[in-house]
């Protein structure tokens, strides 16, 4: 299902008045491969402004900054069972991107408080879109469980521990004596009988 890029940050625009930053995001709307299981719901309210740096006569850079608060309901994968986890992500940021190319030459300049990041935009803007995938799988807890005592997946025969008992378990790791166990088995039922 294809969604329409809902916002393009175009310095032009910015250059008329600073841009309210808070449009409906569906959640097939922004492309996360497999990065991400899947991206429930999002919400973004911030605000997109130029700024100017002065780097000698004539030479006027125009920056977009971007600051924005977003909340989100994901589903990531259990680092040992799999299944869908759903974490709520609540975060905000502060970003400066500076057109591609700008620093190219070298000449570094802090002209930005400490705590902004710095990115680049290419040609006259950039998709908001963008900025909220970055920003988001770098969120991310490293690794997710669905429980502290997630039993995960049987090394055996692939079964989700916490809700099967295969009785797996009982029997030696070591495939080496797979071929022991299968003679065994008969002679086991042999002995009940
Ligand atoms: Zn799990
Ligand atoms: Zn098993």
């Amino acid at each position: 299902m294809e969604y329409p890029k809902t916002m393009y940050i175009s310095v032009a625009d910015l250059e008329r008045a600073p841009l309210p930053v808070d449009p409906p995001i569906a959640p097939g709307q922004i492309d996360f491969g497999i990065e991400l299981h899947a991206l429930l719901s999002l919400r973004t309210s911030g605000l997109a402004e130029v700024l100017h740096e002065h780097r000698g006569p004539g030479q006027v850079v125009a920056d977009i900054r971007l600051r924005a608060s977003y909340q989100a309901q994901v589903e990531v994968l259990c680092a040992r069972c799999l299944e869908p986890v759903r974490v709520a992500l609540d975060q905000s940021f502060d970003l400066l991107f500076r057109p591609i190319g700008v620093d190219a030459t070298g000449d570094e300049r802090s002209i930005s408080p400490s705590e902004t990041e710095i990115g680049y935009y290419e040609k006259d803007g950039l998709l908001l879109e963008d900025v909220l995938r970055e920003q988001v799988l770098l969120s991310l807890p490293a690794r997710t469980l669905c429980v502290e005592s997630c039993k995960g997946l049987c090394a055996h025969c692939g079964c989700n521990r916490n809700t099967e008992a295969c009785g797996c378990e009982a029997l030696p790791a070591d495939p080496r004596w797979s071929a022991l166990r299968a003679v065994q088995g008969p002679m086991r039922s042999q002995d009940k009988l």
